[in-house]
């Protein structure tokens, strides 16, 4: 893995460590997203701020847009001059037209909230509200000025993603190429990174439970990470696998899933009703036992996911991948084959007779059999477990990965290689960048390595330097 090197030679170079009056009124002809979307292009300034409390707020980082359920702006810092050391703070933002709207939508009280660390918008009631979070914690207010965005014009169809970030001059004055390399030495630091992690993991847990806990949290990608990794711990593989019959009941039950109103299902649905009662009599005589370690009911999120994504549907493919595992380390462990495929072709392949025909244990059947694991979470468990264990077994195998597409995006790559390369969202999405997971890998590297560490808003990060000394020639790609 000669390319890491490189990248490790380019984050700790000796030139420096890494671095990294309001408005009155509304206008209401524009909408939330709009005026987010006028903050996240700069609109509304970023130095100085003053926030509702009279201090100054400087915009470091605008983050990533979050188009889903959340804060609307992830991994953003800011600074607070005023406060003595002024550090910088990171965290999410939130922006309402309301003041108001914080407590109205329910933010005070919900936990993925409270890491917000400024509170925008654009208008209060009478009084002024305080933003608290669910731990109390008082949050900064600023009321954005809306008359900043008089001579503005409303953003077009496609929003901007991020502002295009310094090092987008010396990345476009290179050959594609040696963009290739640079992206392919970064994700190789990457998954050197994971190797060590999951080392450790095995250390604790040994090579079988770890490859399993691994495969669940992919399968728990990316809201319910956490309660897949709960349960592969508290219903390792072993246990599921003596368990044989009995582990779809145990690990429905130890998730809070045969709880009201699933155990309860529509009388019309016999076949439900026949696959739940037996669920419930496997999880019955355990559940005195085990209740203690069940998952509390709001462990799981479930808005904004699509029915076929379901948790539910997700165990059913835990517990097919226990069923199968001599299978599983088999792909693992082959010397030859194409990974990729094989490893597809299994994933996509495993059955199941009630989950191939339900959403959810409360859903109606499906006229069409759906598969337990598509090919986007298959390119992930490859991406993410398979070939990062089978490339430190066989380095060799790093040439089929260079080769591996990627299934999706997310908005954290998009939001990199609109920085990087300086383009529009679209292009950012869809582009060359985007296309295999070595570069999308090699992405969110730089990111996390450069642009999360950065409190300059770019003016005093490195890496727009250290392109032009990274080690490029000899390298076959
Ligand atoms: S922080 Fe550094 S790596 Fe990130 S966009 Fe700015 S110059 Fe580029």
């Amino acid at each position: 893995m000669e390319l890491s090197h490189r990248y490790a030679a380019l984050l700790t170079s000796p030139d420096g460590m890494l671095r990294e009056a309001p408005a009155e009124t509304l206008d209401s002809e524009k909408s939330e997203l709009e005026f987010q979307a006028h903050w996240f292009a700069g609109d509304f300034g970023a130095n100085f701020l003053t926030a509702t409390a009279g201090e100054r707020v400087e915009i470091v980082q605008f983050g990533v847009w979050n188009h889903e359920a959340g804060p609307d702006f992830s991994d953003a810092a800011v600074r607070f001059p005023d406060r003595p050391g002024a550090p910088v703070l990171r965290g999410s933002v939130e922006l309402d037209t309301r003041a108001e709207d914080w407590e109205s939508h329910g933010h005070g009280a919900n936990p993925a909230f409270d890491d917000v660390i400024l509170h925008l918008y654009l208008r209060h009631g009478a009084r002024q509200p305080f933003t608290r979070t669910s731990q109390h914690r008082q949050v900064a207010q600023v009321q954005l000025d809306r008359r900043q965005l008089d001579h503005r014009p409303t953003p077009p169809g496609t929003l901007p993603l991020a502002k295009a970030g310094r090092c987008h001059a010396p990345l476009r004055g290179l050959p594609r190429e040696k963009i290739h390399t640079l992206l392919a030495a970064a994700a190789q630091y990457r998954m050197e990174a994971k190797h060590r992690r999951w080392q450790r993991l095995v250390a604790v847990r040994g090579y079988d439970q770890a490859l399993f806990q691994s495969l669940a949290i992919t399968l728990g990608y990316k809201e319910n990470k956490l309660p897949f990794a709960l349960l592969a711990q508290r219903l390792p593989l072993k246990v599921l696998r003596a368990e044989a019959r009995g582990a779809m009941g145990l690990l429905l039950g130890l998730s809070g899933f045969l709880r009201e109103p699933e155990f309860n299902p529509k009388p019309e649905a016999q076949e439900t009703r026949d696959y739940v009662r037996e669920c419930w009599e496997h999880w019955w005589p355990q559940r005195s036992a085990l209740e203690r370690l069940a998952l509390a009911d709001d462990a799981w999120t479930l808005g904004g996911i699509r029915p076929a994504n379901h948790p539910q549907r997700r165990l059913a493919a835990m517990r097919q991948l226990a069923r199968r595992w001599p299978e599983v380390r088999a792909l693992i462990d082959q010397p030859g084959g194409n990974l990729a495929k094989d490893v597809t072709r299994f994933l996509t392949g495993l059955r199941d007779p009630f989950w191939d025909h339900h959403y959810t244990l409360s859903s109606a059947p499906m006229a069409k059999p759906l598969a337990l694991i598509g090919t986007t979470r298959a390119t992930e468990m490859l991406a993410n477990v398979f070939f990062p264990l089978a490339i430190a077994a066989r380095p060799a195998r790093w040439e089929e990965y260079r080769k591996l597409p990627t299934a999706s995006t997310n908005r954290r790559v998009e939001t990199a290689v609109a920085r990087l390369f300086a383009v529009d969202a679209e292009t950012a999405g869809r582009g060359e960048w985007v296309k295999t997971a070595v570069h999308q890998q090699g992405i969110l590297q730089i990111y996390e390595d450069f642009c999360l560490q950065d409190d300059s808003n770019c003016e005093n990060c490195s890496f727009p330097e250290r392109v032009g000394k990274f080690e490029f020639q000899a390298v076959e790609y």
